[in-house]
This record gives C-alpha cells, sequence and structure tokens, in this order.
C-alpha cells in the first residue's frame, strides 16, 4: 500500500481564503485585525516563527505586532506587558513565544492573556472550555491537527486512535478533541513502556514528540492515517516525528513534514484571530 499524502498547504489555502474575505469585510468597516507576538529574547527559532507567520498574516489582511523582552523577564513585567496588551482594543490576539523560558511557567502566563484573546488556548480558562465542551479557543496545533483529518472526511467515531505525546499545546488537547469525535483514545508519553506495542493498535495515529523519525514504519498499523506534527531541524532539512518514506509505505493517508501541520496550523491561527476581530466588531 502506499499512502495518500494528506495536503496541508492546499487545505491551509482553503482557510486563508476565507479567512482573507473576512477579513477585507471587517477592513471595509476600519477593523484592522491585529495579532501580537511576545518574544522573549531573540532566538532564532522564535524570529524564524515570527518572521513565518507575518508572511501568511500579510497577504490576509491580519497584522502581526511584535514585541520584545528580555530572556530572563519577569512574571511581573511579562504581565504588565501582556495586561497592557489585553487592554488595549486595537489588538485581537495575543501570542507569547513558547516554550517559556526555564524560570517562567505555563502558569505564569496562563492567568494574564484575557481569554478572548487568547487565539492559541493557552489560559486556564480555554482549557477548562475545551475539557468541559464549552465553546473557546483551542491551541491551534491541535486543532489543525484535527481538522486535516475532517477536511479528508475522515470521521473518529469507534476509531482506535493513539496520540503519541501528551504537552498542553499538543498532545493532550489533541487527545480531547479525538475524544469529542467519539474516537477511542490511548495517550501516550516519553514514560510509556513500549511505544510500538500501542502505536500498532492505531486506526488514527497522531504524533507531536519532537523527536526525528521516533515512529518507524514498522510501528504503523497497516492502512492506519497518520497525522504528524512534528519538526525537527537536521543537517539536510526539516524531519517529522514519523520516518515518512516508511510509514506511507503502510498506512493509508499522511500527512507530510514540511507541508502538512505546519501550514494548517497557521491558517487556523490567523482564523481565530478574525474571529476574534468579528466579536471586537459585533
Ligand atoms: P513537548 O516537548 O512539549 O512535548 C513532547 C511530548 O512528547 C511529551 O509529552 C513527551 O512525553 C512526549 N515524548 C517525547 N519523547 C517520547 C517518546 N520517545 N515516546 C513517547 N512520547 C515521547 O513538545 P510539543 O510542544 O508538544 O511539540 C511536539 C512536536 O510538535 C515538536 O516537534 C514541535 O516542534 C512540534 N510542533 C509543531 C507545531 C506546528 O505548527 N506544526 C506547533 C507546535 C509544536
Amino acid at each position: 500500500m502506499t499512502a495518500a499524502i494528506i495536503d496541508g498547504k492546499a487545505i491551509a489555502a482553503g482557510i486563508l481564503d476565507d479567512v482573507a474575505a473576512r477579513s477585507a469585510l471587517l477592513r471595509g468597516v476600519d477593523v484592522h485585525p491585529v495579532v501580537s507576538f511576545i518574544m522573549l529574547g531573540d532566538s532564532a527559532p522564535a524570529l524564524l516563527y515570527a518572521n513565518r507567520l507575518e508572511r501568511v498574516a500579510r497577504p490576509v489582511g491580519i497584522e502581526v505586532r511584535r514585541f520584545s523582552l528580555p530572556d530572563i523577564v519577569s512574571v511581573s513585567e511579562l504581565e504588565r506587558t501582556v495586561s497592557t496588551l489585553s487592554q488595549d482594543s486595537a489588538i485581537d490576539g495575543i501570542l507569547v513565544q513558547l516554550p517559556l523560558p526555564d524560570h517562567l511557567s505555563e502558569a505564569d502566563i496562563g492567568n494574564l492573556i484575557d481569554p478572548r484573546k487568547d487565539v492559541d488556548g493557552i489560559t486556564v480558562q480555554n482549557a477548562g472550555r475545551l475539557y468541559l465542551g464549552i465553546p473557546g479557543q483551542v491551541p491551534s496545533t491541535a486543532l489543525a491537527m484535527v481538522e486535516l483529518l475532517d477536511s479528508c472526511g475522515i470521521d473518529g467515531t469507534g476509531k482506535d486512535a493513539v496520540v503519541v505525546g501528551r504537552s498542553k499545546i499538543v498532545g493532550h488537547p489533541v487527545a480531547e478533541l479525538l475524544i469529542q469525535r467519539n474516537a477511542t483514545v490511548t495517550v501516550t508519553h516519553s514514560q510509556t513502556r513500549n511505544l510500538a506495542r500501542n502505536t500498532l493498535h492505531a486506526e488514527i495515529l497522531m504524533v507531536a514528540a519532537g523527536s526525528p523519525h521516533l515512529v518507524t514504519g514498522d510501528m504503523v498499523r497497516a492502512g492506519a492515517i497518520v497525522v504528524d506534527a512534528g519538526i525537527n531541524a537536521q543537517r539536510d532539512g526539516i524531519v517529522g516525528d514519523v520516518d515518512f518514506e516508511a510509514a506511507r509505505r503502510v498506512a493509508s493517508a499522511i500527512t507530510p513534514v514540511p507541508g502538512g501541520v505546519g501550514p494548517v496550523t497557521n491558517a487556523v491561527l490567523l482564523r481565530s484571530v478574525v474571529e476574534s476581530a468579528e466579536r471586537r466588531h459585533e
């Protein structure tokens, strides 16, 4: 079997067309969607992320406004910046660079952002909404992973789904979104004793571990649908957490890296920004 390639770029382009149309309507009534990005230090990955987000946002009429703080920023200084942005009626979304420097925890920022502007779903309120099944902001990578399934018409109902990774921004919320789609979900993580024994059960395999080629072809069930969020910089380019070439010989559908989850993550994030701007207008 050779898997169908799930084309994240094409799916993202569809979402961005909708975002561009909605953003144009808003600008027509003088509402200009803006997302702020708080950078902590000037690490190369953060700069790369900000540049990439800007490249996607500009053509759809969304401004990315950067705020640079030192990576040794105190909680109170970060709090001041976030609360200024939360109160600024010209700002629709607030993103904080992740992962955080070692001296800050998710708990430090989880209560600072106005939940209505928390376009990446990292606040306590939005996490609570997700787990209670109340509409709210969902972490964009997790949302992108399940929207990739949705856009291919893949129904989770009754399926065995396995998630590799339990981070608060990807693995854990993906598991919740799969439960909401009526899948039977197993969550694996770095302390899981036999990863392959679990992944081999997966009709839907969602991987977000941050470990290049962790999932090899012989860990994939025949006919599985594989969605890989991993982004790992290697000497010869970016690779995912799944050995794509080996897995595609076994799976029925698979996302490539790059060109799978990444573009859809940016697209759903910008859709959240435009939705927030629409609420501001209302
Ligand atoms: P993280 O480091 O916060 O979490 C990684 C998770 O993987 C942890 O729960 C850990 O227990 C688990 N894990 C690590 N090694 C494992 C192993 N050998 N077996 C089983 N589980 C293991 O990372 P994250 O923020 O969740 O990101 C995961 C990956 O997704 C990274 O490659 C990251 O770059 C990528 N990512 C992509 C996007 C995107 O837009 N595509 C966005 C965010 C993160």
